[in-house]
């Protein structure tokens, strides 16, 4: 049998390695050294908009930290986009806070304004004001980046954009990971640029940055022995991880530039098939490093489900995967507030993430084209 598929797999540049091995040279084997502020670098000049950027082990972390940095605290609420993956709203557990749950809008699958902005007033009526909005750009789609920030700003509450989906991603021309008053990045295995695991909190204030440092190195007063006022956390990125980070800012473009042909691969599929369609920006605002590819099967006209796609596909050792399930709908939040209607529902229900990674090789991606078109044609 051929080698399985993957929805999204590392794809390493060239210049990694070199990075790596200069580390081992050095002997900066340490969650610091040249690597961490080279690529905290690199990302802060890519960004741009006076970005500052704390390189840490892991996203979610990031959006840990995001949350400390903002004084949420236990019994606070924390507003978050029901539709994204766990860790966005995992850490606000971490902190003893509640999250507040968000449908999303139709065209971006993101935060819907409208139902945030019901979420807030009634949170406050019930004697509350949320101390974060947690807004995420799912598969790589900017959310609606001005009616979000108008909410934030009319209500005071500050945003921790999640865009670990979204490097690469522009809103307006302006990269995504610059519009939180907090963002964070991940550099998962899966993500559009890896460090085998990793991730960043981006920041306009530069204090942000050596706050997140402080407390992600174990928040250690400055005396020459260990002497901590605060409670810290063993948070940074190794100097290797950040060596392949390195490498992999080399081709990030490019990378994005090869999703963005996945999208379009997939388009050419399904243009010749009623019924399903291609996630896509609503936009010109909008730019989508269109992380994951992903569809929304109607049956009725299609005459196959999602599902019938995601059997055809694991079949043929071809992996693809429903869209995140909304968090209000899991179990380990059964008790969290919702503010919304069936939006993001209805978009699992229907949805399906399919192979999307740069690295794809023609015969994977003429093998995903007739398995596909057998579906279509039958
Ligand atoms: C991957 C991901 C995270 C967490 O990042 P890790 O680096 O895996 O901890 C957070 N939010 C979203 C939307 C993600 O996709």
């Amino acid at each position: 049998m051929d080698s399985k598929i993957y929805l999204s797999s590392p794809h390493m540049g060239g210049a990694e390695q070199a990075f790596v091995n200069e580390a081992f040279q050095t002997n900066w084997v340490a969650p610091l050294g040249p690597n961490v502020v080279g690529f905290e670098k690199s990302l802060e000049s890519y960004l741009g908009h006076g970005s500052h950027v704390a390189a840490l082990s892991s996203g979610t972390a990031a959006i840990h930290l995001a949350l400390i940095l903002l004084g949420v605290e236990r019994g606070d609420e924390v507003i978050c986009q029901s539709m994204t993956f766990s860790a966005s709203a995992n850490p606000i557990v971490y902190q003893g806070a509640t999250p507040i749950f968000v449908d999303s809008e139709p065209e971006t699958w993101n935060i819907c304004p409208n139902y945030l902005e019901e979420a807030i007033k009634d949170r406050i009526a019930k004697g509350k004001k949320p101390k974060a909005i947690i807004a995420v750009h799912l598969y790589g789609m900017p959310y609606k980046v001005d009616a979000i920030k108008k909410i934030s700003e009319k209500y005071e509450i500050p945003i921790i954009e999640d865009s670990a989906e979204a490097l690469g991603s522009t809103y307006k021309g302006r990269k995504c990971g610059t519009f939180g008053d907090i963002s964070i990045l991940s550099f998962n295995g899966n993500k559009i640029i890896t460090t085998s695991g990793g991730g960043a909190l981006v920041s306009r204030n530069p204090k942000h940055k050596e706050r997140a440092i402080f407390l992600a190195t174990q928040a250690r007063d400055a005396a020459p022995h260990y002497q901590h006022s605060e409670i810290g956390y063993n948070y940074r990125l190794s100097n290797i991880s950040a060596g392949i980070g390195r490498g992999q800012m080399e081709v990030l473009d490019k990378h994005v530039g090869l999703r963005r042909k996945m999208n379009q691969f997939y388009k050419e599929i399904f243009g010749r098939a009623g019924g399903v369609k291609v996630f896509s920006e609503p936009t010109s605002d909008f730019f989508s490093n269109h992380w994951l590819s992903c569809i929304l099967v109607d049956k009725k006209i299609s005459g196959f489900s999602n599902e019938d796609l995601r059997v055809a596909m694991a079949e043929n050792n071809i992996e693809s995967r429903p869209l995140w399930k909304p968090m209000h709908l899991q179990p380990v939040f059964k008790d969290a507030p919702y503010y919304g209607d069936t939006v993001a529902e209805n978009l699992f229900e229907i949805g399906l993430c399919l192979p999307s990674g740069s690295n794809l090789r023609i015969e994977e991606k003429v093998k995903i084209n007739d398995v596909l078109m057998q579906l279509i044609d039958n």
